[in-house]
């Protein structure tokens, strides 16, 4: 664990440029003594306080409001005191200066929030929704970040853990008592629980993986020949004309990327140049770079232009895909064919020209995606998440083997300690400073 510094740090809280408003904060031990010299006296904590802030020399900045937070009452757990000013960069240079003068020094990335972690104001998992909620993407996502940010996730992962403990404890007791070792491989209660924890797991593994979709949404890769299709089918997605639409082939030379949210789920939809041979350098280049696109890709769309039908063309992108990728063939131009074939699981027929067919494009989207599409439900997650409760789930399988086959107690008693561990790291309950610097350092200055 890192110690918990003695110094006070201050930092420029909003963001950089012009503004209404400015924050500098400051945390720490000196932080009374900074808004006794900057104000002439400590507000009453919550109260604010409207004052001039002075700089060392007692010269007047700026007047603004001063809030004070004693602690173990604020975000950091320690006295804190929030300077807002006029929100301009030479002011906002000056009232920092004003309490490095007084003491301070500057605050690194994420040191506030660090802080709080350390102080147990916040665990891991809600210190890492600070910065998913400041980065959210879509309305969906900042809301599943709040739910972590309030403990959702959290309380998830603590009540598993506390499960998994009782568990091992419950076995390790029971093995301190040889005679009852029998017994022990017959309980029926250890079953059941060992049982009903591998399904909590999987329960949370699945809403931390819709959780993780929504805070880094899903890259989609429109593919295909040129002239099937593709930038009408990208304008059509993102419902305006993102991309030049001609008749003439190799219009596209560059991949081209647009956002959109598919309820509430981020698409990065990336378009690319028609995959074919080509002399041209310039297409070579965006052939290329949409090859890179597609190795990149959760899922690709290959666009087939219906009135011509699968060709060589197809054939030969199709067997140069990646194996592990997910496919969604669209037939486009639906509207010059005389008759509408049916659609099925990984192909549909549409026209990106009328839109037809598009709506039945979103739904297999979402389902090829794995998106039930209720972020009412969700709490933000990251891959570290993810991977921490992979390794858990390993832990408790191999404890069930151990249950079950080698029938050795006290192996399973050490892969429940170690699925302990390993969700303990999501919470920040077992951590190392790597870890927890790798994590704050992710953060913005001031945060
Ligand atoms: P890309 O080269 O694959 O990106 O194809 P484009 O989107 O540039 O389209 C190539 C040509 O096909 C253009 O003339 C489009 O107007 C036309 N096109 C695209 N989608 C449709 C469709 O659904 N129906 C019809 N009739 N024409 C389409």
């Amino acid at each position: 664990m890192i110690a918990v510094d003695a110094d006070t740090i201050a930092a420029i809280a909003t963001p950089p440029g012009r503004g209404g408003v400015g924050i500098v904060r400051v945390s720490g031990p000196l932080a009374r003594d900074v808004a006794q010299g900057c104000l002439g006296r400590v507000p009453a904590p919550r109260r604010a306080l409207l004052s001039d802030f002075l700089d060392a020399s007692g010269q007047a900045i700026d007047t603004g409001l001063a809030l004070f937070f004693a602690g173990p009452h604020s975000y950091t757990g320690e006295d804190v005191l929030e300077l807002q000013g006029h929100g301009g960069p030479v002011i906002m240079d000056l009232i920092l200066a004003a309490c490095v003068d007084r003491g301070c020094r500057l605050a690194r990335p994420g040191e506030f929030t660090e802080r709080a972690f350390l102080n147990d104001r916040l665990d891991l998992t809600q210190a890492e929704a600070v910065v998913d909620l400041i980065d959210a993407g879509s309305a969906a996502a900042a809301r599943s970040a709040r739910r972590s940010l309030e403990g959702g996730f959290s309380r998830c992962v603590e009540d598993l853990l506390t499960a998994l403990t009782e568990l091992r404890v419950y076995v390790e007791a029971a093995m301190d008592f040889p005679d009852e070792e029998l017994d022990l491989l017959e309980d029926e209660g250890i079953h059941r629980r060992l049982e009903a924890l591998s399904t909590r797991l999987d329960t949370l593994q699945e809403g931390a993986r819709q959780g993780n979709l929504l805070r880094e949404g899903a890259h989609l890769v429109i593919a295909g020949r040129p002239n099937a299709g593709k930038s009408s089918l990208l304008n059509r997605l993102v419902d305006r004309e993102a991309a030049i639409v001609t008749a003439i082939p190799g219009t596209t030379r560059d991949v081209l990327k647009e956002h959109v949210s598919l309820d509430g789920l981020p698409l990065h939809l990336v378009d690319t140049a028609g995959l074919r041979e080509s002399s041209d350098p310039v297409e070579q280049e965006g052939i290329r770079r949409a090859w890179a696109e597609i190795e990149k890709a959760d899922l690709v769309l290959l666009v087939v232009d219906a009135t011509l039908g699968e060709g060589e063309a197809e054939a030969d992108i199709r067997q140069r895909l990646p194996d592990h990728l997910r496919v969604i063939t669209v037939y486009n131009k639906l509207d010059r064919l005389d008759h509408v074939p049916a659609d099925c699981s990984d192909s549909l027929y549409l026209s990106a020209r009328t839109g037809e067919g598009i709506s039945t494009l979103r739904e297999l989207l979402k389902q090829h995606l794995h998106y039930d599409g209720d972020p009412e439900s969700l709490f933000t997650a990251r891959r570290r998440h993810l991977d921490a409760l992979h390794r858990t789930r390993q832990h408790v399988h191999e404890a069930r083997q151990h249950f079950h086959t080698t029938q050795a107690p006290e192996l399973m008693a050490e892969e429940l300690r170690l699925a302990q561990d390993t969700l303990g790291e999501i919470t920040g309950k077992v951590t190392s400073d790597d870890l927890l610097g790798q994590i704050f350092s992710s953060f913005c200055i001031g945060k």
